[in-house]
């Protein structure tokens, strides 16, 4: 494996931040600030095991920034996560939640642990187990965790029992992504992918390019990507091909078909299961063709979006991309694309949506739900999905109109648009000074 494939996010997302930090005109001790995390809290976990023993788990909290409000991320369980890899992310949440506007910081955790080995009552008391260790530094002002990979609504809830336990009150808007009915917000489950293809509408538009005419790639078929796949059919387009990791064969696979995977069939019952993994007898139904990990990847589509996994793309198969046909290349995983692969993405011209844009949607709707919960009134759907569309796209044409201003590569113009919003909120509390 190259060296830029084991790349961790937070050394993915600093040096994106190091590069920008002159473009955004930063003083030095700004930038000193920025660059780290405000906390960060490691603790240990004990969790009494169906079979009586007793296994301890490590978990995490990194709080980036709450300049413009509380820290705000997800709670992620991976049998391989890192403090670097919290780190990362904890502060690509910063800029997301910046680049679209909303009055929050960012944040992100993380527990050692392999979910699919783990039964219900012993993933409860994980996230029990969790909140009682990190609860002096978390709650609705301080820090407001979310679901995130392998968590889920269900999890969010034993998070907030516990959480209002400990408190002795109500305290709904300390988690998001809570199920709908206690305390969570309609359009949550379609926001990210919903958002990411609001974004490449967006794009398409300003190329010139037909909706009905727009053929889509994907790498994933979790709720990123299968939402992405609805929102992008029911625009006219065609998804030609998603993918997904099979735990049974311990290997991923391209599932393709040139027709246009239908939607329907996606979403059907037993089509995926709650981990994303396609059901290979039900694709073969539908007359989807089983292909290679990285097929996606090399189909001559007009949009590619890798909605699966961080460094996805890296220098050993970037240049498996159709150059001649790809034209936009939309982030919606976090932290998708190595600096190798992002150079030769750069160089070909194809126009560039960043993940902390593109993948936007989500924090924004968790946002709603915090917002909903404080009034303790919740709008219907269609109410949630044209907000987030038009904070989608006020944040998308703000970032391609300073790109196309100043010739900036559109992450540098993400980051230039996030950065200063955060170094801004940060100068004024007089927590540094400017110059
Ligand atoms: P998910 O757990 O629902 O789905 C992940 C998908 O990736 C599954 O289909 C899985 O099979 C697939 N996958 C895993 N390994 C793979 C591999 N090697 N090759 C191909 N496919 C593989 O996760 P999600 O919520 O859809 O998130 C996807 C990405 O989007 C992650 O990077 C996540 O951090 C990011 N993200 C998610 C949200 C959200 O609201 N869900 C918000 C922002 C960013």
């Amino acid at each position: 494996m190259s060296k830029d494939k084991e790349m961790n996010p937070f050394k993915i997302v600093q040096e994106q931040f190091d590069s920008n930090a002159e473009k955004c005109g930063l003083s030095q001790p700004t930038r000193e600030f920025l660059r780290e995390a405000e906390r960060e809290i490691r603790v240990r976990i004990p969790v009494e095991m169906d079979n009586g023993n007793t296994r301890t788990f490590t978990g995490f909290r990194v709080q980036h920034s709450t300049a413009r409000g509380p820290a705000k991320g997800g709670l992620r369980f991976a049998a391989d996560e890192t403090i670097d890899m919290v780190r990362g992310l904890a502060m690509m949440m910063t800029w997301k939640c910046a680049v679209v506007n909303i009055p929050l910081g960012g944040g992100k955790g993380g527990v050692i642990c392999n979910p699919r080995e783990l039964s219900d009552r012993e993933t409860e008391k994980l996230c029990r187990g969790w909140v009682r260790k990190v609860y002096d530094f978390v709650g609705p002002e301080m820090d407001v965790p979310a679901p995130d990979v392998a968590t889920n609504p269900q999890d969010m809830l034993w998070i907030m029992d516990e959480y209002d336990t400990i408190a002795r009150s109500r305290k709904p808007g300390f988690v998001t992504g809570k199920a709908v009915g206690v305390g969570g917000s309609l359009g949550r489950m379609e926001a990210t992918g919903f958002g990411a293809i609001y974004c490449v509408r967006e794009a398409l538009k300003r190329m010139n390019i037909n909706f009905k005419d727009a053929t889509l790639s994907i790498q994933g078929a979790g709720n990123v990507a299968s939402y992405a796949l609805r929102k992008f059919s029911e625009y006219g387009g065609k998804v030609v091909a998603i993918s997904c990791w099979d735990a049974n064969d311990k290997k991923a696979y391209t599932y393709s078909c040139e027709d246009g995977i239908n939607p329907e069939d996606l979403f059907a019952p037993g089509t995926l299961d709650k981990f994303g993994t396609i059901d290979q007898k039900k694709a073969e139904s539908f007359g989807w063709k089983q292909e290679d990990a990285d097929a996606w990847l090399t189909k001559p589509v007009t949009v590619l979006m890798p909605a699966a996994l961080g460094s996805a793309v890296h220098g050993d198969n970037v240049n498996e991309i159709d150059f001649n046909n790809v034209k936009i290349y939309a982030e919606a995983a976090n932290t998708p694309t190595t600096p190798a692969a992002d150079k030769v993405i750069k160089e070909k011209n194809i126009y560039l949506i960043p993940d902390f844009l593109c993948n936007a949607g989500g924090v924004t709707v968790s946002y709603f739900e915090q917002v909903q919960n404080n009034m303790n009134y919740y709008w219907p759907k269609d109410e949630v999905l044209q907000k987030l569309e038009k904070i989608m796209i006020d944040a998308f044409n703000d970032v391609a109109d300073l790109a196309e201003k100043e010739n900036f590569y559109p992450r540098d113009a993400a980051y230039v648009i996030a950065v200063k919003r955060v170094a801004h909120a940060v100068e004024s509390r007089g927590w540094v000074k400017s110059s």
